[in-house]
């Protein structure tokens, strides 16, 4: 069967970047299950749907027409790569994600990523609802200081004006939403590995995750 790596955690804690890493390294798929709860949130907005229309997002969330290709990401004719990163849709896809409709209608598209020869699945709960039989899952995390200042450095080059105090809250206001919501709630599952990566480069992190494929 098509062996799947879960790395679950928090916001800003660089699982993305990890997991791609991971997918690259093995020639594996890559899932960003973070980008469909965001394009949600984006065809939402378009749409004018509201945050608390549970029928009316799973109805999005089952006619969303999506795209990933290298690392960009279309809705319907649209790039919308970096739309999905505003903060706007940040808040938006913690939303629409508190919705079990919503998740449950995005399973299938999620379990579709599993291709041979492989996926790397990223997310909140990769490990414990969408690939319970994941070959290996971690919970990839970081202090929220360290990830407030990752996120700092990343607008920084990217141009963007930021504070690190808002960010700080931001981090800490979306880890308690994600955790305390019902539906799903992010925390580590029992099987999966705790890789804290608040003092490790991104080299380092995916070396961690290998080494736990391989073992
Ligand atoms: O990972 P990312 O920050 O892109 O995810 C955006 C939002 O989508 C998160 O705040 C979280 O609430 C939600 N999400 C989720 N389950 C996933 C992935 C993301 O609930 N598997």
């Amino acid at each position: 069967d098509v062996p799947v790596i879960a790395i679950d955690g928090p916001s800003a804690s660089g699982k993305g970047t990890v997991a791609q890493r991971v997918a690259e390294r093995l020639g594996f798929h890559y899932l960003d299950s973070g980008a469909l709860y965001r394009l949600v949130a984006l065809a939402a907005l378009r749409a004018g749907v509201a945050w608390d229309d549970e029928a009316g997002l799973e109805r999005l969330a089952q006619e969303l027409k999506v795209r990933f290709d290298a690392g960009r990401v279309w809705l319907g004719d649209e790039e919308v790569t970096d739309a999905i990163r505003s903060e706007e849709v940040s808040r938006g896809a913690s939303s629409v994600a508190q919705w079990p409709a919503v998740r449950e209608a995005l399973l299938d598209r999620q379990r579709a990523f599993r291709q041979p020869p492989g996926l790397v699945a990223d997310g909140r709960d990769m490990g414990s609802v969408v690939f319970p039989d994941a070959r290996v899952k971690i919970f990839l995390t970081a202090s929220p200081e360290v990830r407030a200042q990752r996120r700092y450095k990343q607008l920084m080059e990217k141009g963007m004006s930021a504070n690190i105090q808002t960010l700080l809250q931001d981090i800490r206001a979306r880890d308690a939403r994600d955790s305390q919501r019902s539906a799903a709630p992010l925390q580590k599952c029992a099987d999966a590995s705790l890789l804290d990566t608040s003092d490790l480069t991104i080299d380092q992190a995916v070396e961690a995750v290998l080494k736990q494929y391989r073992a």
